[in-house]
């Protein structure tokens, strides 16, 4: 391998021939780059007898990243070398790819490596892509039909690697040092948990496929990422399970016997049938050919101690026993078929919990203890999911023009996996204003396993801010055929109850007083290919004294990366109109947003650069405004279709929106413009009088808008 520092000029290029020979490999790669840093290095194996010589190679731009990469590629070769056997070649290079293209790419002896954002992250790849000498290069087996046996024993083998090494920091992974170290957010994510994270927040979805699938079938990009995160932390529980010289002694002599051939799926498995006593069909069939998830859970009656199994995969089961004190009693392994289980406790049992080191993968991990206190983090870490993990953050940022400022917190639990798509979160601030406490509380429960969908999430949210107080009762639901993108259809559903304070509203946008509403709104899209999107949707709102109804349908295509067109049309209209409030009446320039979902600045009419439909647009409607009457408004029926053009090297969209009613003067009312962000800036109006396009600035100043069309952040409103 050869490193040129400098570049030779005015001299004629030397010519060299350079051989590479290495044998028991069934691959290669090679590369170059004149201004490489290269780093050697030594790593003596085991028995001290032979060497292998380290190689490192990156770009001086990423040399302080790369400082420790021959310790990454000593570690790597050591460490794989004592789980599994010897490493048979005298290289391992690691080289600078210096592109995000997907972490790295292995071949033997070598691997590339794409830039990263922590040295963290570098080690991991650098790790996983030497990794692949054992699980895809040695051991030759074929990934695209079994993508696990390499990948994901290549993972397992990382989260065992990092174990051994980072046990004094608790296995941490850094990915921003100064968040996670000076901040203390996230401080104490680890290397289990990334991979915990990702299968059990799929655990019961109906998209999850068998891993031991062929790459030929219909595999989707997700069973790609599952193969690597399921097999490496059903293995490491399995070495929980087994122990660590067990699982040494089976992989050891799998790796002996079937170094330089082609194993399967079954060669592996025969070794853990030749050094185990008991069957271990349960794991091989759970893990690799079905979707089955893990969920058991515990609970103290009385002095009895029940284990409850409410999964699809029966696994044994660690559990702790501890005294009053909270001292460990004892632990042992449980197995066993029953839904329900009277476990055999020591007597003195004051509390108990399911697998207290947390290997075992279980998706709803909350339930698995029987004490649990409460344990607080600073905006959000590692949940503790055993003790009730209270998540704490400064909340600095909501204003309207009713509360002010409000400053106060936000305390959220779940959010994550391992919680069963259990939330809840409580806004609570002061309005310095009113001299009253504002904010909201939400809960929500999502669903993967419900009759008639794919998939849903009910949530109740209760709340008071910006002088409305009221309830939100939702479900929305998806359905689709499982693992496809396309169509899609959604339902959703509302109940809301408002009380609206008048003295917080502008009494010419809003009925003040108490408002119950329903609605339902159905939805159905359709991707035919990447370049195009269309859908159909409607709706019906229902209130005390009228029945809105709309139809809408949509249109997206994409001519490049950068070049897209959106049509979207929409009709509605009154179905019953006995008493319309204000705030659900159609208004020609944006709705007031009548639910109180969004972020509305300004609902008083009262700041001069903020008011809604004034200034600021929330959907709906057309993107120009009529300045001497930008609250022209209908009960009648009411029709606008928006068309938006995006356009490479120009930044922004074109739009152009056409709006009318019955009701209005003129038959149809013509906007365009650029919206640039969240700006509006409108550049023809097909009803001035004066002039339809700009004649100075002025013209201008005086029809800008602000799109805020965003959801209100802040929960339970
Ligand atoms: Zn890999």
């Amino acid at each position: 391998k050869k490193n040129k520092k400098k570049k030779k000029k005015d001299t004629e290029p030397v010519m060299k021939t350079v051989h590479f020979r290495q044998d028991k490999v069934h691959d290669f790669a090679w590369f170059a780059d004149p201004y490489w840093i290269v780093q050697k290095g030594k790593l003596w194996l085991e028995d001290s007898t032979r060497y292998i010589i380290l190689w490192s190679m990156y770009l001086p731009k990423n040399a302080e990243m790369w400082r420790s990469s021959i310790e990454y590629l000593h570690d790597s070769g050591y460490w794989y070398s004592r789980f599994y056997g010897e490493y048979p070649y005298n290289h391992i290079t690691a080289v600078d790819g210096d592109m995000s293209a997907g972490g790295g790419m292995e071949y033997p002896n070598i691997t590339v490596i794409s830039r990263d954002r922590s040295k963290d992250l570098l080690e991991y790849v650098i790790m996983h892509e030497v990794g692949h000498n054992w699980f895809f290069g040695i051991l030759g087996n074929n990934e695209r039909d079994h993508t696990w046996l390499d990948e994901g024993l290549n993972e397992y083998s990382n989260i065992r690697y990092w174990e051994k090494k980072y046990s004094d920091r608790d296995n941490q992974v850094i990915v921003q040092d100064f968040v996670q170290n000076k901040l203390g957010i996230g401080k104490n994510f680890d290397i289990h948990l990334f991979h915990y994270l990702s299968i059990a927040g799929t655990g019961k979805s109906r998209d999850v496929q068998p891993l031991n699938i062929s790459a030929n079938e219909n595999f989707s990009y997700a069973n790609y990422g599952q193969n690597y995160t399921r097999t490496a932390v059903m293995m490491r529980f399995l070495q929980h399970y087994l122990g660590e010289e067990k699982i040494d002694q089976i992989m050891q002599d799998f790796y002996e016997t079937w170094k330089f051939r082609h194993p399967q799926p079954d060669d592996f498995r025969s070794f853990f049938e030749k050094h185990l006593d008991e069957d271990i069909t349960w794991f091989f069939e759970n893990v690799f050919e079905k979707t089955s998830y893990i969920d058991f859970s515990i609970t103290k009656n009385g002095n009895m101690f029940l284990l409850t199994n409410s999964g699809t995969f029966n696994v044994p089961v660690e559990v702790a026993y501890y005294d009053e004190a909270g001292e460990e009693i004892s632990r042992l392994w449980v197995r066993t078929n029953d839904t329900t289980t009277q476990l055999d406790a020591p007597p003195n049992s004051a509390s108990a919990t399911i697998d207290p080191d947390q290997v075992m993968p279980d998706i709803y991990r909350v339930n698995n203890a029987t004490k649990r206190g409460i344990i607080t983090h600073f905006i959000f870490d590692k949940p503790s999911y055993y003790d009730r993990d209270i998540n704490i953050v400064p909340w600095l940022f909501s204003y309207n023009t009713y509360n002010g400022f409000t400053p106060g917190l936000v305390v959220w639990n779940g959010f994550l996996p391992g919680y069963d798509k259990r939330s809840a979160g409580l806004n609570l601030m002061y309005d310095f204003k009113n001299n009253k406490l504002v904010g909201g509380l939400l809960f929500s429960k999502g669903f993967d396993q419900i009759q008639f969908f794919h998939s849903g999430v009910g949530r109740v949210k209760i709340g008071t801010m910006a002088g409305r107080s009221g309830l939100q009762l939702s479900f929305s639901g998806t359905m689709k055929k499982p693992l496809t993108k396309s169509p899609i259809a959604k339902v959703d559903a509302d109940l809301y109850y408002h009380s609206l304070d008048g003295n917080a509203m502008d009494p010419e946008l809003y009925n003040a007083g108490n408002h119950t509403i329903a609605s339902l709104k159905l939805e159905k899209r359709w991707r035919p290919s990447i370049f195009k999107e269309y859908f159909v949707g409607s709706g019906i709102k229902m209130g005390d004294g009228f029945v809105k109804g709309s139809l809408n349908s949509g249109f997206t295509y994409r001519m490049a990366k950068k070049i897209k067109t959106s049509i979207f049309a929409g009709v509605g209209s009154f179905l019953v109109s006995e008493k319309i409030p204000l705030q659900n009446r159609y208004y020609l320039s944006g709705t007031v947003d009548p639910d109180f979902e969004q972020l509305v600045i300004d609902r008083t009419g009262t700041s001069s650069d903020f008011k809604v439909l004034y200034n600021t647009y929330h959907g709906s409607g057309i993107r120009g405004i009529m300045i001497d009457n930008p609250l022209l408004s209908t009960d009648n029926i009411f029709w606008h279709m928006k068309i938006d053009q995006s356009i490479p090297i120009l930044p922004g969209n074109l739009f152009l929106d056409i709006a009318g009613s019955p009701d209005f003067e003129e038959s149809q009312y013509v906007s365009a413009g650029f919206t640039l962000g969240p700006i509006i800036i409108p550049l023809y109006q097909s009803w001035e009088v004066e002039s339809k396009v700009p004649n100075n600035f002025d013209w201008i100043k005086k029809r800008f808008r602000v799109a805020l069309v965003f959801p209100d952040i802040a929960v339970g409103r």
